[in-house]
């Protein structure tokens, strides 16, 4: 079930106002050609979309949050899909009033700021494809 892997390399920076939180991470990894490894990330963002998956229904709901809000904490893994680096992740995000809501981070989440380290790692490719019992796309 579980592999080895080893630290390898990091990297830490500044994603750019108005980026798309997920497409900026993915452009990343493309960049510094990570394909194994974790993300981490603070900040703020100036809208949000968040998946929550019925694990009946097999589909992930979008949960639209067209407010700003901070990112108290996004952790997510980088691994390989479609032979392309794929970033997992989750977030937990704050409004003012202090409430937070969390769920798997989408596209159509706008960074104001966000400070991101990500770490990559030697090891096996782990490369994701469909699970017929899930219905998601999981480690092989
Ligand atoms: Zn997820």
């Amino acid at each position: 079930m579980l592999q080895e892997i080893h630290s390898d390399r990091f990297f830490m920076g500044r994603l750019h106002h108005g980026d798309d939180l997920l497409e900026a991470l993915h452009r990343a990894c493309r960049e510094w050609h990570i394909h194994l490894g974790r993300v981490t990330a603070i900040g703020a963002v100036q809208k949000a979309t968040l998946g929550y998956y019925d694990q009946t229904l097999h589909t992930y709901q979008t949960i639209q949050l067209d407010r700003h809000l901070e990112i108290v904490q996004l952790t997510g893994n980088i691994s390989v899909k479609d032979d392309k680096p794929f970033v997992h992740a989750h977030v937990t995000l704050s409004d003012a009033s202090g409430r937070t809501y969390g769920g798997h981070l989408f596209p159509g989440t706008a960074v104001f700021a966000c400070e991101t380290v990500i770490e990559s790692f030697r090891g096996p490719v782990f490369r994701r494809a469909s699970d017929p019992i899930t219905g998601l796309p999981l480690w092989q």
